[in-house]
């Protein structure tokens, strides 16, 4: 074994450990083996992100990824957020965005005014609208079909990467009929591919907490299943940040990567692109001042658990959204091989007093900045146009 004087210094994670000890040889050894493709088991996992250096943990990941990505690229994609309604009846504590029914501050965005909107993302070159709203008891199915066939008859070429398993299940409640149906009838009106939303964390102890009113994790496991058995891809989100612990995030993260395996056993075309995991940011919440905000270091530690422990999943986003840009640029040392979208409007972050929003410029100068080469990609991560 290699002389303790040689192993990088010892950098834990600075929260509670839940993880029984190791020496830093064990942990060393794990990290490599990980990093060699070895498929972690969620408490090789857990020790992994709680004790291992931070820099050996972003070594272990930046050679995993080069596996399965190739780490002379990093991708962006040019996307909208379409927030087309506020008003929500599930009020998270983690929420700054959504209004109650009836308040004065809610809006219903028409027809017109998101054509306007999908008119000037393709204006700019963008390819993907993200539409996702509050759990609106006024909106029905045929609100989101003729929505969405408006954008499609008008721009065929653009993804609808759209709602979240919290709006597909809302709306087989408010139709009073199955996920399944409620997929199949958006499905026709030409919506492309599930977003993650609504994941936070897929554990009942927490989601009781942080959200009560919203679906359970077992909904959003079976919304998303669902789509991966008709052929459909989504991806997975985890906002990690709030009243979990470690080892609740790698629960998490176990739920996906089974759901995963599943999905590529099965062999349908529906699967999960990508991982994206983001840290909670609590100004203008509930959670304000009740919960300590996760550091930099967790959200690289996080970047690189992500990247080692979902051995299935081969796209994870840098997730600037909330930790900011620069530290994004980091988390492709980490793991990532996305920068994200550049977030035309987006509003529910932007509810936290954060603004997150990028020029396409802004994204390509950050990613080369790296010593990469920015490429810009469609939904399903297949390069559109590479820059330099
Ligand atoms: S997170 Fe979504 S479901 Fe929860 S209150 Fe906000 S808009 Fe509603």
């Amino acid at each position: 074994m290699t002389s303790t004087t040689l192993l990088p210094p010892r950098g834990r994670l600075n929260r509670e450990q839940e993880s029984e000890d190791r020496t830093e040889e064990e942990v060393y050894e794990l990290a490599v083996s990980a990093a060699n493709g070895k498929r972690l088991t969620p408490e090789e996992a857990l020790a992994l992100y709680e004790q291992a250096d931070l820099h050996l943990l972003g070594r272990a990941a930046t050679k995993r990824k080069a596996v399965v990505k190739d780490d002379r690229y990093a991708t962006y994609v040019i996307d909208r957020n379409v927030s087309y309604t506020n008003a929500c009846n599930a009020y998270c504590t983690f929420c700054a965005f959504y209004r109650p029914p009836g308040d004065k501050d809610v809006w219903v965005w028409d027809i017109d005014t998101i054509l306007k909107k999908v008119d000037e993302l393709v204006e700019i070159g963008g390819t993907q609208v993200m539409l996702q709203g509050g759990l609106n008891p006024d909106l029905r199915l045929d609100y989101y079909e003729t929505v969405f066939r408006a954008i499609k008859d008008r721009h065929p070429h653009v993804a609808l990467h759209s709602l979240t398993a919290t709006e597909v299940d809302f709306l087989a409640r408010q139709e009073d009929t199955s996920h399944r149906a409620i997929i199949e009838a958006l499905r026709k009106a030409g919506w492309d591919s599930l977003p993650g939303g609504g994941a936070e964390i897929l554990v009942e102890r927490v989601r009781k907490k942080v959200s009560p009113l919203k679906n359970t994790g077992q909904v959003w496991q079976d919304v998303h299943s669902l789509c991966h058995s008709l052929g459909i891809r989504t991806t997975a989100t985890m906002t990690y940040g709030h009243m979990e612990t470690n080892a609740e995030r790698i629960e998490h993260l176990r739920i996906v990567r089974d759901m995963q395996d599943k999905a590529i056993e099965a062999d349908t075309g529906g699967s999960f692109t990508a991982m994206i995991p983001w840290s909670m940011a609590p100004s203008g919440t509930k959670l304000e001042g009740r919960i300590e905000v996760a550091t930099g270091q967790e959200y690289l530690r996080t970047q690189a658990i992500c990247r080692l422990f979902l051995d299935n999943v081969d796209n994870l986003q840098a997730g600037w959204l909330t930790n900011g840009p620069k530290l994004a640029q980091l988390a492709l040392d980490f793991g990532a091989n996305d920068f994200g979208g550049i977030l035309m409007e987006e509003q529910v972050v932007s509810a936290t007093g954060l603004k997150p929003e990028l020029s396409i410029g802004e994204i390509v100068s950050y990613i080369e900045q790296t010593g990469r080469i920015a490429a810009q990609r469609d939904t399903y991560y297949t390069h559109l146009k590479v820059h330099g």
